[in-house]
């Protein structure tokens, strides 16, 4: 039982127990990193103790000078790694970033037109279960059936028909790149703020290995600690900051420019207090971006997913869209005669960890699905490459197609462990 006075052993046990499963296995979770230690040297600081309301250079607490320093760093260095031109690194996640933009820019019951989760989007983007949709009226555009891929001219459609106030592009589970020029025109055709959440593909983006979301789209929001490999947080950010098209003034009249209700909109709109350790690990995070080595990682990154997208096709497994322009892949299992739910969990057996995922039109709840998502961050930052995504699809095609079999899955969790072991993540 844990005590006030002593160590807690009873968390820190538990700790090294995670760190162990995190070392020992083979991670394919599509939205998980490893952070360096020097991250999680930052995030594990004296500075959770630090309340800082407000932005640095405006707090409503003293005792500042020293967090001031910190957040603005992280604010440049990751207006750097994007060409930002404003950022507020505060959101405490992804869907905090996405919650303070809605209040920024919209009023309850505006229409908003996101991509179908069903089809690989994310929950923030008009789900009836979050906030998105509870509170704005939301509409979807999804994938084609025969293709996995986006439609934009019935994007076009759709927008043109609704006349959304706000449109979201990003996804949680969409392996192709996306037209952020064609959106932007759609956009402008109906007068609505285009916003894209690049949390999954991030890090590649920041390294031009894919489209440039910030010249074309008004808002762009991002978790940190996904293909950018930093803390889990949130951010927003501007390339062009432009006078907010609803009208809303200030107690003088003066129209509020997009950055300022943005500010806003995180605190007091959503948030209180920043997280000062946490925004000192994204500024270090952001520092490891900019770096050559993290250019080198991105690219790696890219190459792994498709040679483990190739590696798939290769065992006659389907793809959704045939391949990947980033670091995911969505797999549809049914052709194989398995669901997600029994991939995950036959997987897990072997020390493999992937999530099980609804595949567009899918007939399977959420709870079990036809499909599941592989992404390769993690498994990069441990240094494997091309050769090793083969080896890794040959390990799980061997877990699936026995998965009645547990001397055949105990072998594989062998083979899985022992090479961890060779490839260990934090000397
Ligand atoms: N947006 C997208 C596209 C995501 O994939 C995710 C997380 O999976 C989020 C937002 C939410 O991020 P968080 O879990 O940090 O709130």
């Amino acid at each position: 039982v844990a005590t006030t006075t002593g160590r807690d052993t009873q968390i820190f046990d538990l700790i090294a127990k995670e760190h162990h499963r995190q070392e020992s296995g083979i991670e394919l979770i599509a939205s998980e990193n490893f952070t360096s230690k020097q991250v999680m040297e930052a995030q594990g600081s004296v500075l959770t103790n630090k309340y800082a309301e407000g932005l640095p250079g405006k707090r409503y607490y003293g005792g500042c000078e020293v967090v001031d320093q910190i957040e603005q760093i992280a604010i440049d260095r990751l207006k750097e790694l994007f060409g930002a031109s404003w950022a507020n690194v505060q959101p405490h996640s992804g869907a905090q970033a996405n919650t303070a933009v809605f209040l920024a820019c919209l009023q309850p019951g505006d229409k908003i037109l996101g991509f179908n989760l069903a089809h690989g989007g994310h929950l923030t983007h008009g789900s009836p279960v979050n906030i998105s949709g509870k509170y704005f009226q939301p509409f979807f555009y999804g994938v084609e059936q025969e293709t996995g891929l986006i439609d934009w001219d019935k994007v076009e459609a759709t927008a043109l028909k609704e006349r959304p106030k706000m449109m979201i592009c990003g996804a949680s589970a969409y392996s192709r790149d996306w037209d952020y020029v064609r959106l932007r025109a759609i956009a402008d055709q109906i007068g609505a703020v285009l916003l894209a959440d690049i949390s999954h593909p991030a890090g590649l983006i920041a390294k031009g290995l894919l489209n440039d979301p910030l010249e074309h789209c008004h808002i762009v929001t991002t978790t940190t600690h996904k293909t950018l490999r930093g803390p889990r947080g949130g951010v927003i950010m501007l390339r062009n900051d432009f006078p907010n098209p609803f009208g809303i003034t200030t107690p003088k009249g003066d129209i509020r420019m997009m950055s300022s209700l943005l500010d806003s909109g995180v605190f007091p709109g959503t948030q209180g207090g920043p997280l000062e350790h946490v925004i000192a690990a994204k500024a270090v995070a952001f520092g490891e971006a900019l770096s050559d080595d993290y250019t080198e990682y991105a690219v790696q990154v890219r190459k792994n997913a498709q040679a483990m997208a190739a590696a798939f096709v290769g065992k006659g497994y389907k793809i959704i869209s045939g391949g990947t322009d980033n670091h995911l892949m969505l797999i549809d299992l049914s052709s194989k005669g398995l669901t997600g739910k029994l991939a995950e969990n036959t997987l897990i057996k072997a020390d493999i960890t992937v999530n099980k995922n609804m595949v567009p039109f899918d007939t399977k709840s959420p709870m079990v699905t036809s499909g599941m998502r592989v992404g390769t961050p993690a498994m990069t930052t441990r240094g494997l490459k091309e050769a090793d995504m083969e080896r890794i699809v040959d390990l799980m095609d061997t877990v699936l197609m026995n998965a009645d079999n547990d001397a055949k899955i105990e072998a594989v969790k062998q083979e899985v462990n022992d090479w961890m072991a060779k490839v260990p993540l934090y000397l």
